[in-house]
């Protein structure tokens, strides 16, 4: 079998989980498997470089925020590789650009255009465990990209892709995917299976377990995805089509995103086209809206608000504040002490009142919800942060999903 192993910051930690990291590669290999490795940095690493970065400037050309963070994924391949030379095993690290990702020019979130395998295939043929440092590529202009926060997971996903891998283990800091986060409610389960789209919902509302956008390239190649712990043998989740499934319960999981912001807008001018002309100045400045609600006051002025990532607050609101000064809006108020928590579940589609229960679990715990959005498979929540872990657990015991 060809498989693709991924370890995780926690998993490379420190110098002798990178020998444990060694030992289970040297295991699987022995077992008589074709690997390949992608690492993360060490845990912490990819926030302490950010942090240099940002104490010399405080806005640091991405191009070279780029190159600064694409370091961390390459001191830890570069090290893998020589624990698992000194076991004996014949090991090759590679670079992004070496193990011939190419991407995007978006700098600090590339999305992957195409991988050439050679170099890979190449080592793999030669008898070599190949390691490859995560979350990079390199661009047509030959300059070095990331792919985002956690973007290892994508890196991986993609690798097992091009090579048409057996399948890809996510090695992390916990043995599978949970109810919930097991963090926040020790109550939570661990999953057997999980479907691509709950899973990609999970990951997109806030459970980092994994990057939203390598369980999208994983349901679009099908590739077997495990999630599974680097400290133990427990079984992992396999993250699979949801025809594989056979019980489908209601909700699967319940994701909480600590990252959102709100803005919330009066007076905004009564006129066809403001929409548009405020989310198009708000888009051409990077700012990735969420929700949006718009509400009519008594007073008939109409108010406005929308959620976006704490990080692209400030540029949310340099647009605002030129919509205020021409007179087109009235005033505005910026909330970064709000959350977002969701359920989610593909056994939604066909039955009703699964929101409504989500609505009364707030109420009974008196928590106020402050803007709500649904699809056919989640419900979502915007609520004041203080009550996040607690609105986590009611949720989660109302569903029943410690059961
Ligand atoms: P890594 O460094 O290995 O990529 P991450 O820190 O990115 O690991 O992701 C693992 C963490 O995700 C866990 O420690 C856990 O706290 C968190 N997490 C959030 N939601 C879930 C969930 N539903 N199931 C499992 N873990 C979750
Ligand atoms: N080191 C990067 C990060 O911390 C990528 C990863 O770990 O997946 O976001
Ligand atoms: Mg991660």
């Amino acid at each position: 079998m060809l498989i693709v192993q991924k370890y995780g910051g926690t998993s490379v930690g420190d110098l002798e989980r990178i020998r444990n990291v060694a030992n289970r590669v040297a295991k699987t290999a022995k077992e008589g498997n074709d690997i390949v490795v992608v690492v993360s940095a060490m845990s912490g690493e990819t926030n302490k470089l950010l942090g240099y970065a940002e104490y010399l400037s405080d806005h640091p050309k991405r191009e070279e925020v780029d190159m600064l963070l694409s370091s961390g994924e390459r001191v830890t391949a570069a090290l893998l590789s020589i624990a698992l030379n000194e076991m004996g095993l014949a090991a090759e690290s590679m670079s992004g650009r070496r193990a011939g990702i190419v991407t995007d020019k978006v700098h600090t979130k590339a999305r992957i255009e195409h991988i050439d395998p050679t170099p890979m295939q190449r080592a793999i043929t030669e008898g070599k465990i190949v390691v490859v440092a995560g979350f990079q590529g390199v661009n047509e202009q030959g300059r070095v990209t990331t792919l985002g926060r956690g973007g290892s997971d994508l890196s991986a996903v993609a690798v097992a892709g091009a090579l048409e891998a057996d399948l890809c283990e996510i090695y992390t800091d916990v043995d599978g995917i949970y109810t919930t986060d097991p963090r926040i409610e020790p109550k939570a389960r661990k999953l057997e299976k999980i479907s691509y789209d709950e899973m990609l919902e999970l990951a997109s509302l806030g459970a980092k377990v994994l990057q939203n956008r390598s369980v999208e390239l994983a349901k679009k190649l099908n590739v077997n995805l495990v999630t599974r712990s680097s400290f133990s043998d427990a079984e992992g989740t396999l993250i699979t089509k949801e025809e594989n499934i056979m019980e489908q319960p209601l909700v699967s999981g319940i994701a909480l995103d600590k990252n959102q912001a709100r803005v919330s807008m009066r007076g905004v001018a009564d006129r066809p086209g403001i929409a548009s002309d405020m989310f198009n100045r708000l888009a051409e400045n990077n700012v990735n809206i969420d929700m949006i609600i718009q509400t009519v006051g008594h007073d008939g002025a109409t108010n406005l608000g929308f959620t976006v990532p704490k990080t692209e607050l400030g540029d949310a609101k340099t647009v605002v504040e030129g919509f205020i000064s021409d007179k087109e809006v009235d005033e505005a108020e910026y909330d970064e002490n709000i959350c977002k928590v969701s359920i989610v579940g593909v056994g939604m589609k066909s039955h009703t009142g699964v929101a409504a229960k989500a609505f009364a679990t707030m109420a009974q715990e008196n928590i106020n919800i402050m803007m709500i959005s649904t699809s056919e498979i989640k419900v979502s929540m915007v609520i004041d942060e203080k009550y996040a872990e607690l609105a986590v657990r009611a949720l989660h015991n109302a569903y029943e999903l410690d059961k």
